[in-house]
C-alpha cells in the first residue's frame, strides 16, 4: 500500500530528474563544444568580419586624431571638431573604447577638439586634474595618485 500511495510521486520525480537531467545534456554539451571551438581558435565569418572591421575602424580612429591634431596647430578649428565627431561616431557604431589620449582631447559634451591653453584650462587641485572646457563649461576631473 504504500509503495502504491508514493508510486505517482515517484514517477513525478523520475520524470522530471529525466527531464533535468537532459536539458544539463544539453547544455553542458553547448558549452563544451563552444570552449573548444575557443581553445582551437575556431571564429565564424561574422566573427571575423565583425574583428577585421573593428581594426580597420581602429585604424582610422588613430589618423583622424592625428589629422585633428594637425588641424588644431594649423588653426583649422571647425575641421578638427569636424573630425572629433567622426571619432565618436565609428566608436559608437563599431564599439570601440577609445585610448585614454584620445578620450582626454575630446569634450563629449560639444564635441569639439581640446587644445590646452587656447581651447580648454587644466589645473591640478586636490589629487585631480581638471579639464575645464571654455566652449560649453563642461567640467571633466580625472584622480590621479
Ligand atoms: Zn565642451
Amino acid at each position: 500500500m504504500r509503495n502504491a500511495a508514493l508510486q505517482p510521486f515517484i514517477k513525478k520525480f523520475i520524470n522530471f530528474d529525466i527531464l533535468r537531467s537532459w536539458q544539463f545534456y544539453i547544455i553542458f554539451h553547448k558549452w563544451q563544444s563552444f570552449y573548444l571551438r575557443l581553445q582551437c581558435g575556431f571564429v565564424s565569418v561574422h566573427q571575423r568580419k565583425r574583428r577585421e572591421a573593428k581594426k580597420i575602424a581602429r585604424e582610422r580612429i588613430d589618423i583622424l586624431f592625428k589629422m585633428a591634431e594637425r588641424m588644431a596647430e594649423i588653426g583649422e578649428e571647425a575641421l578638427a571638431d569636424r573630425y572629433v565627431a567622426l571619432i565618436l561616431e565609428i566608436s559608437k557604431k563599431y564599439r570601440i573604447r577609445l585610448p585614454t589620449s584620445i578620450k582626454r582631447r575630446i569634450c563629449k559634451k560639444c564635441r569639439c577638439f581640446i587644445v590646452p591653453g587656447r581651447n580648454a584650462r587644466v589645473r591640478v587641485k586636490k589629487g585631480r586634474v581638471i579639464i575645464y572646457c571654455q566652449k560649453c563649461g563642461r567640467i571633466k576631473r580625472i584622480p590621479f595618485k
